[in-house]
């Protein structure tokens, strides 16, 4: 079933879906990959803070560029996406998400229930994707499902 991305559908569906970031009340076990509902206002102020590149404008931008983005994102290609590809929460660069730490909108930037990832996977997918950069191990969030 394709998941609708209105966040009280989520949570009312899936049971799993975690709510980050300062607008988001508590923090439940699951957390993972995040992903951008259909609450995005298209503001564009989570793309530049992004360490690894992982938001794009549009669900076709992403694809177009080779990146995966999950089912039911970006649809009507109007507002922004995450890809899943690129996403390590922040891991190895911030001590929380910074795209759900600087959106405006509540329920926008939320774990995504399908890339369950702990920090080591999420650390060495920042490093692969950051050869340059340096990883820091210690920059991990208490959301982090290990
Ligand atoms: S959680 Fe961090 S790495 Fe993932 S999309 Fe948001 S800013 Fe980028
Ligand atoms: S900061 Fe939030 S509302 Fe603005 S583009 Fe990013 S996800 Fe959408």
């Amino acid at each position: 079933m394709t998941p609708t991305l209105r966040h009280s559908t989520m949570v009312a569906t899936s049971g799993l879906v975690n709510r980050v970031g300062p607008h988001c009340g508590e923090k439940e076990a699951r957390v993972m990959a995040l992903l951008i509902t259909d609450e995005c206002i298209s503001c564009g102020a989570c793309l530049p803070e992004c360490p690894n590149e992982a938001i794009f404008e549009t669900r076709s931008d992403a694809e177009g560029k080779g990146n995966h983005v999950g089912d039911g994102q970006g649809v009507g290609d109007n507002i922004y996406v995450i890809t899943h590809d690129r996403c390590t929460e922040c891991v190895g660069h911030f001590d929380e998400p910074q795209c759900a730490a600087v959106c405006p909108v509540d329920n926008c930037c939320i774990s995504d229930p399908a890339y369950p990832e702990t920090t080591d996977v999420l650390l060495d997918k920042a490093r692969k994707l950051n050869p340059e950069k340096n990883i820091d191990p210690a920059k991990v969030w208490s959301g982090v499902r290990n």
